[in-house]
């Protein structure tokens, strides 16, 4: 905000409809009022005061000015300048952006109706993202309700004996114009809002209600879920998955928490739910291991029961560097009494470096691609049990 502040006399102008909008005002003291005039007639839409922000309607808009704006006694403003909005909106997220701009362009019809003149329309060119996720967030909304989301199952494998040993539940949406939305993409957009809330409840019965199905006489597999920063922030969350599992009958240690590890994760909150699934028996992993902020930190001073190597280390598995990097890794996650599970496995020779490299468990293409409930049941030879 710029220091230079503006004194007024009474009755003096700040600006007329039609001037450019260089600013807005912050009214330090006195008063200001906001008008139109239509002919000869003045219309007053505001009387302002100290503290009160005047002329971002047409900054944010990026139209001339709509009104006039006059001291009604003497008036000292701070000046804020456009560019510090600019800069400000063109950071914001684009939903918000969007609401902003609609509202001012509403605002900006309404007065042009009370006064019989034409404004020329804000709208939300240039933002057709922001609509675009607007729709999207709806329809995700709408998906919910239509079952067009489905839970996959990915196969982890035992690397030692081949078997395997679980799956990750990974979630897709199937769009009926769109085909399907890819979860990085709309599980982004629903942790923006509440609604990663509903789709992470959905993705919990649905993977209690596998689980209770999955059976392979007396070894039974788990199945990994991931959750994300927002599901955890809520302190009833370990109860509510407690609670499904004792719904469905599913023993707690079948259950596997994924967590990646973000600048949004709290230190505080991540410990206090290790706590409390460690003593339920819920185990928790560390996903995407190797491409967070403070990972060692983060696994001295919180037991993970399981690290998920990223992707990236398996794709330059036959770089040297990187085969010594996980090896190190491997036997760091052994001494941690942490599993080492290993994503994106998609060659034979991967595994078997990964096998040379003391890695516990594997995942990817592989071993298999995440499949509906049905064909994990029918390519595995589990059972399903009712
Ligand atoms: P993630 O938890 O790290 O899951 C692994 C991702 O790697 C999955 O992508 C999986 O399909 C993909 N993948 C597995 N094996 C291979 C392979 O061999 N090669 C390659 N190239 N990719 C492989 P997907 O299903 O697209 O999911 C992406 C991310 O979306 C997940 O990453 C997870 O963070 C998130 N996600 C998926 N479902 C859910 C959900 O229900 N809840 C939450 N909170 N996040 C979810
Ligand atoms: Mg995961
Ligand atoms: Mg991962």
């Amino acid at each position: 905000m710029s220091s230079e502040r503006i004194h007024l006399q009474a009755g003096a102008r700040v600006f007329d409809a039609g001037d450019e909008p260089t600013g807005a005002f912050l009214i330090e003291s006195g008063r200001i009022e906001i008008s139109v005039d239509h002919g000869a007639v003045r219309t007053s839409l505001a009387l302002l005061g100290p503290g009160e922000m005047f002329g971002e309607m047409a900054v944010i808009g990026n139209e001339l000015r709509g009104n006039s704006a006059r001291a009604l006694e003497p008036a000292v403003l701070v000046p804020i300048a456009r560019s510090e909005f600019v800069e400000r909106l063109r950071l914001a997220d684009p939903v918000v952006r969007a609401l902003l701009i609609s509202q001012v362009s509403r605002y900006r019809s309404e007065i042009a109706a009370l006064t019989g003149s034409r404004v020329s329309h804000v709208g939300m060119q240039g933002d057709e993202g922001a609509l675009d996720k607007i729709r999207l967030e709806s329809e995700l909304r709408g998906a919910l309700d239509k079952d067009e989301l489905e839970v996959r199952f990915q196969p982890i494998v035992d690397i030692a004996s081949g078997a395997i040993a679980g799956y990750e539940a990974l979630t897709r949406w199937q769009h009926p114009e769109r085909g399907e939305v890819p979860p990085t993409e709309f599980i982004k957009l629903a942790e923006e809002t509440s609604l990663i809330l509903p789709v992470g409840d959905y993705v919990l019965t649905r993977v209690c209600e596998t689980l209770s199905q999955l059976s392979s006489g007396n070894l039974e597999p788990f199945v990994a879920m991931n959750v994300s920063s927002r599901q955890i922030a809520d302190p009833r969350f370990v109860e509510r998955v407690l609670r499904m599992l004792r719904q469905y009958r599913v023993a707690p240690d079948r259950i596997k928490l994924e967590i990646t590890e973000n600048l949004a994760f709290n230190h505080a909150r991540l410990a206090s739910l290790l706590k409390r699934c460690h003593a339920a028996g819920v185990h928790v992993a560390l996903d995407d291991f190797g491409t967070g902020y403070s990972n060692l930190n983060l696994l001295a001073s919180l037991h993970f029961d399981q690290i998920k190597l990223d992707q990236s280390f398996i794709r330059a598995l036959d770089d040297e560097r990187t085969a010594a990097l996980v090896k190190t890794i491997a036997t760091m996650a052994r001494d941690l009494d942490c599993d080492l599970i290993a994503e994106g496995v998609e060659t034979p020779a991967q595994y078997h470096a990964l096998r040379e490299l003391g890695c516990r468990y594997a995942q990817g293409w592989l071993v298999g691609r995440p499949q509906p409930l049905s064909e994990v049941i029918a390519a595995s030879g589990l059972e399903a049990v009712r």
